[in-house]
């Protein structure tokens, strides 16, 4: 594959570059995610911009155009340190799940206020005893004349605060087989019987969430696939939020390095220059050189996924390998601010801009499956190597 632009690629970054200094001209870093309604009004304003859904079909709202296209808005808006989209849920699993697999009366309700942000979706599969283990879902769902009625529990989900709709994975069969007694149900997060509460991270945030069902009635028509399909769409749905978030998390993880060599020029409230420092330079040097890497793994993804239009595996590593990165990149921003890295909020560097995230970024090796996980899955899957199991 030929990674430099193409005259219509380079046409279309040079215009979303345009976009994004009249629209989101400011490049402070600060600590936090940012008020949800400020966020909306950001997803708001790239939809209405074109940006979001690029590379949708056009019967779904989307512009239909390659993933490289959505590499280069991911690049470009990670480069200016744009903020992330509010939907992110909908737009990088629910969505990519509901083309594969709706039927055309889903996908017609569903997507178009998906796309527009007018309606947030969070992702029901952990619970307290199934998290690396999805086979273990105990949340049932039993069908009762022209509806499923929902009993159970979720946890760690993601924005379920802010959600209108919820994609969940529930058990239809007590007695088949672990994973052949899943089902794939979309859920309205307003219907009477669903709780939702809220979790306050390490960072003080209360980003995700537990959400209780109790008898909660679901239209029977709200399924993905048929009753003993979940396993296989939850993983149309993990295959998506691990291969297409890899360019995110690739460009992500630029604008931390770029950060860094910015902070490492800076004086510190102690007077130091970190970058002065032999020893701190090494180890900027040694990040740089592993996210090179990382984008050309990244580019060897994108061919499969421009290929097929499905990620391969292979988006595992991306994953595992900006997870560990950015938890070492962050620890080293601390250690370059010495004493003053103890800070946060108010006379913090950045207003705690690194704080926030080598807190957030301990989660990175947890979320969208374990680093140990994500192992076994490349070490099986890419490599060839024996099942663990
Ligand atoms: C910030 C954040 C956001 C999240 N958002 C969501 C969300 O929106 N929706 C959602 O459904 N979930 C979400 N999760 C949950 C996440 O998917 C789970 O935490 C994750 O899958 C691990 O499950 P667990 O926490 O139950 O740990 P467990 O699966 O119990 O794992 C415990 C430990 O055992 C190890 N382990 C487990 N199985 C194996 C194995 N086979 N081989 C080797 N080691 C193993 C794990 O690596 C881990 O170290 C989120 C988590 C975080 C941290």
């Amino acid at each position: 594959m030929d990674f430099r632009d193409t005259a219509a690629e380079a046409a279309f970054r040079a215009e979303l570059r345009d976009w994004l200094t009249e629209h989101h001209p400011e490049d402070t870093p600060t600590g936090g995610r940012g008020d949800p309604e400020s966020l909306r009004a950001w997803s708001k304003e790239l939809y209405e911009a074109g940006y979001i859904g690029i590379t949708w079909p056009k019967e779904y709202g989307g512009r239909g155009l390659p993933y490289t296209y959505q590499a280069i808005y991911l690049e470009e808006t990670a480069r200016r340190g744009a903020r992330g989209h509010l939907g992110t849920i909908g737009l990088n699993m629910a969505g990519p799940t509901i083309i594969a697999w709706g039927s055309p009366e889903q996908q017609r309700r569903l997507l178009p206020p998906l796309l527009s942000c007018d309606e947030i979706w969070c992702q029901g599969f952990s619970e307290p005893g199934a998290g690396s283990d999805l086979g273990s879902v105990r949340t049932t769902a039993v069908a009762e004349g022209d509806h499923w009625v929902v009993n159970g529990q979720k946890v760690w989900s993601s924005f379920a605060h802010l959600a209108d709709w919820c994609i969940l994975v529930v058990r239809t069969d007590p007695d088949a087989a672990k994973h052949a007694g899943l089902s794939f149900l979309l859920v309205d997060m307003h219907s009477p019987g669903v709780e939702v509460r809220p979790l306050t991270q390490i960072t003080g945030d209360p980003e995700f969430n537990e959400i209780f069902f109790t008898d909660v009635h679901v239209p029977i028509d709200s399924m993905l696939g048929k009753p003993g399909d979940g396993w296989r769409v939850a993983m149309t749905t993990l295959l998506h939020e691990r291969g297409t978030l890899g360019f995110l998390l690739v460009a992500a993880l630029e604008r931390q390095i770029d950060l860094l060599v910015r902070l490492s020029r800076q004086t510190m409230p102690d007077g130091r220059r970190p970058a002065d420092d032999p020893i701190v330079r090494d180890a900027i040097a040694r990040e740089w050189t592993l996210l090179q890497a990382l984008r050309f793994t990244n580019y060897r993804s994108l061919t499969t996924l421009v290929k097929t239009g499905i990620p391969g595996p292979e988006g595992s590593v991306n994953k595992l390998v900006w997870s560990e990165a950015h938890q070492r990149v962050t620890a080293l921003a601390l250690e370059m601010e010495g004493l003053a890295g103890q800070l946060d909020g108010g006379g913090s560097v950045w207003d705690g801009y690194w704080q926030y995230h080598r807190l957030r970024s301990r989660g990175n090796t947890i979320e969208a499956g374990t680093s140990e996980v994500l192992r076994n899955i490349i070490a099986e899957r890419v490599v060839g190597l024996p099942r663990s199991r």
